[in-house]
C-alpha cells in the first residue's frame, strides 16, 4: 500500500538491496563483533538461504523505514523482513551499524530512509527527537510510529507521541508497539504479548499500522485518538494496580490472625503453664492462619455484590451510582478470589506436610507409649473419626470448587464460556465454595465453641471470629432468595424505579429467580 506509486524509486532500492546482499557477507566478516543470536536468522527459508528470503520479500512489498539502530530497531527490522517487508534503517552512522542488521534490510542515512519510506518507526529515545528536525520537510505527509516508553508514570502529559506530533506537525503520528519488547519482537508473537495498542488522530494511518501489525502476527488494539497515547505509554509502567488492595488485605488479615493465634495458642499456655509451644510458629500457626485468611477473603468476594444488591433495593433504582469504594471493591473481586485461592492452596500443602514433622512423630510415639503403659486397648473415638472424615472431605470439595473459580477467571478460559455460564460458575458455584469452606471451618470447630477451656485469655477460638463474615454473607444471600426480595431486585435490574411509579411487568415472569439472576451487579 505504502509507496505503490513510486515504482521507479522502489526499483532502484530493490536493485541496491540485491547489490548490498551480495556485498555484505564480506563486510560482515570484517566487522566480526555481531552477537551470535543477532547473527542467526529469525526465520529460515526452506533452503536456509537468506538471499532466498530476500527474494521472497516480494518485489512490490511496501518499504518500511526505521530511524535508529538500537535494540528495538534491530528486532523490528528482523520481524519486518520475516513478514515480507522491505526495510530501510536510518542511522547517523550507517557503516557502524550495518553488520547488526539482517542482510535484507538496508542500513542507510536517516535522510535516505526518510525519503524512501512512507511509514517510519521512530526507534529513538524521546530525548533525541529534536535531533531529527532536519528531516521535517522530508517526513511531511508521512506516518511516524512512536514506539517510545516513558521513564515514569506521567499523569499530566504531554505524552512522547504528542511531543513528536508537535515537532512534526505535517506528519501523522501513530502511537504503538511500546508494550512489545525487543525480545518479544525477535521471538515473534508465538512468545510474549501479542497485543499492540494503537492510537492516532488519523484513522487511515492507524489502519495502515494495524495491517502491518497483523502481518507481523500481532493483534492490534485500537485505543482511539492520540490523546490515549499517555495511557499507552503508562501501561508498561504500572505495577499490579488492581492487586494492591487485595494483596494488602491478605497481608493485613494474615498478620492479624497470626498474632491472634500466637497469643491464643502459644503465648497463653506459656504464661499460664510454662508450656513451650513455640515450635508451632513456622508450620502449625501458619497453617491455622492461612484458612482463616482464605475464608474471610472469599467472603469479601461476595460481600460487595450483596451490599450493591441491598443498596439498589433501598434506593429502588439501579441508575444511582454506587459509592466509589464499593465500585472499586466490585471491580477487584477476581483478585480477592485469587488471593483466597492462594491461601487455601497453601493451607492444603501445609496440612499434607503436618505428619512429616518430627514433632508430630514424637507426639504419636508418646501417645502410643502412654496407651501401652496405661493398658488402654482401643483409642478409637467414633465421633472424632467422623468429624475428621467430614472435615477433610468438605475441605477438599471447597478447594476443588475454588480451583474451578480460579481457572475460569483466566481470560483465555472465560472467553470460551458465555455470560450465563460464567455467571453460573462465578456466582452459583462460588457461593457453593463459600458454603463448603464455611462448613469445613464449622466441622473443624465442632463443639469446641462451647468448651470454656478454649477461651484462652477470654479470647474466643480463631474459627469463631473467622466464621462471622462468611455466615453473614450466606445469610444475606438467603434473604435475597426470598421471593419478594428476588422479584423486586429482578425488576430493579431490568430498569424499574421506585420513584417513577410505573406499572412494570417482567417478561416471562414465571416466579423463578435463578441464583445468578440476583447476584450479578
Ligand atoms: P537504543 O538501543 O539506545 O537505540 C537508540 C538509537 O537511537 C541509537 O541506536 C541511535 O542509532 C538512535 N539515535 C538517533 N539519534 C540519536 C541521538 N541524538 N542520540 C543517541 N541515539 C540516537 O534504544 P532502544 O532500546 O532501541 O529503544 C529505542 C526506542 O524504542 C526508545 O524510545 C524505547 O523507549 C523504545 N522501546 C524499546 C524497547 C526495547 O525493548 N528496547 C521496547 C519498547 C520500546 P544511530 O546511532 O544509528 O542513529
Amino acid at each position: 500500500m505504502w509507496g505503490r506509486d513510486r515504482g521507479v524509486a522502489f526499483g532502484e532500492v530493490r536493485h541496491l538491496i540485491r547489490k548490498e546482499t551480495h556485498q555484505l557477507p564480506k563486510a560482515r566478516g570484517e566487522c566480526g563483533s555481531m552477537p551470535d543470536e543477532m547473527a542467526s536468522p529469525l526465520i529460515r527459508g526452506r533452503g536456509g538461504s537468506r538471499y532466498f528470503e530476500a527474494t521472497m520479500s516480494e518485489l512490490d512489498a511496501p518499504v518500511i523505514g526505521i530511524l535508529g539502530t538500537g535494540d528495538f530497531s534491530r528486532s523490528l527490522a528482523r520481524r519486518l523482513v520475516a513478514s515480507g517487508y522491505q526495510v530501510m534503517v536510518g542511522s547517523r552512522t550507517p557503516k557502524r551499524s550495518v553488520a547488526l542488521f539482517p542482510e535484507e534490510a538496508e542500513v542507510t542515512s536517516q535522510m535516505e530512509a526518510a525519503s524512501q519510506a512512507d511509514l517510519l518507526f521512530v526507534a529513538v529515545f524521546p530525548e533525541h527527537y529534536s535531533t531529527l528536525v532536519q528531516l521535517k520537510p522530508t517526513l511531511a505527509g508521512k506516518t511516524l510510529v512512536d514506539v517510545s516508553n516513558a521513564l515514569q508514570i506521567n499523569k499530566d502529559g504531554p505524552s512522547n507521541a504528542q511531543q513528536l506530533a508537535d515537532l512534526f506537525p505535517e506528519s501523522v503520528v501513530v502511537k504503538g508497539f511500546n508494550t512489545i519488547s525487543a525480545w518479544a519482537l525477535q521471538m515473534g508473537p508465538r512468545d510474549g504479548s501479542k497485543q499492540v495498542f494503537l492510537c492516532s488522530n488519523s484513522s487511515q494511518a492507524k489502519n495502515a499500522v494495524a495491517q502491518l501489525c497483523q502481518r507481523m502476527g500481532f493483534i492490534p488494539v485500537d485505543m482511539g485518538r492520540l490523546s490515549s497515547s499517555l495511557e499507552i505509554e503508562n501501561h508498561p509502567l504500572y505495577l499490579f494496580p488492581s492487586w494492591r488492595i487485595p494483596v494488602l488485605c491478605t497481608l493485613i488479615l494474615f498478620t492479624v490472625f497470626y498474632l491472634y493465634n500466637f497469643i491464643h495458642d502459644i503465648l497463653q499456655p506459656y504464661i499460664r503453664a510454662g508450656k513451650n509451644n513455640f515450635y508451632k510458629m513456622p508450620i502449625e500457626t501458619v497453617n491455622v492462619t492461612l484458612p482463616s485468611v482464605a475464608l474471610v477473603m472469599l467472603a469479601l468476594v461476595y460481600l460487595p455484590g450483596l451490599l450493591a444488591a441491598f443498596l439498589q433495593m433501598w434506593w429502588g433504582t439501579k441508575y444511582r451510582r454506587f459509592p466509589n469504594w464499593l465500585d472499586r471493591w466490585l471491580t477487584r473481586r477476581k483478585q480477592f478470589g485469587l488471593c483466597s485461592f492462594l491461601c487455601a492452596a497453601l493451607h492444603a500443602i501445609y496440612s499434607l506436610s503436618l505428619p512429616m514433622r518430627k514433632s508430630a512423630r514424637y507426639k504419636l510415639l508418646n501417645l502410643a507409649f502412654k496407651q501401652v503403659k496405661n493398658m488402654v486397648e482401643d483409642s478409637w473415638v467414633e465421633e472424632e473419626v467422623w468429624r475428621m472424615e467430614l472435615y477433610v472431605s468438605v475441605g477438599i470439595l471447597a478447594l476443588g470448587l475454588l480451583s474451578l473459580l480460579a481457572v475460569t477467571s483466566l481470560p483465555s478460559v472465560s472467553n470460551t464460556v458465555n455470560w450465563r455460564e460464567f455467571s453460573f460458575i462465578q456466582s452459583t458455584l462460588g457461593y457453593c465454595a463459600l458454603f463448603m469452606a464455611t462448613l469445613h471451618t464449622l466441622l473443624f470447630g465442632w463443639d469446641r465453641a462451647f468448651d470454656p477451656a478454649q477461651y484462652h485469655f477470654n479470647l474466643p477460638p480463631t474459627f469463631m471470629l473467622v466464621l462471622i463474615l462468611p455466615i453473614t454473607v450466606l445469610l444475606g444471600r438467603m434473604v435475597l432468595f426470598a421471593p419478594c426480595m428476588s422479584r423486586r431486585l429482578k425488576q430493579i435490574r431490568r430498569g424499574w424505579e421506585k420513584s417513577r411509579h410505573i406499572r412494570f411487568i417482567l417478561p416471562e415472569d414465571n416466579g423463578y429467580s435463578g441464583p445468578e439472576d440476583i447476584s450479578n451487579v
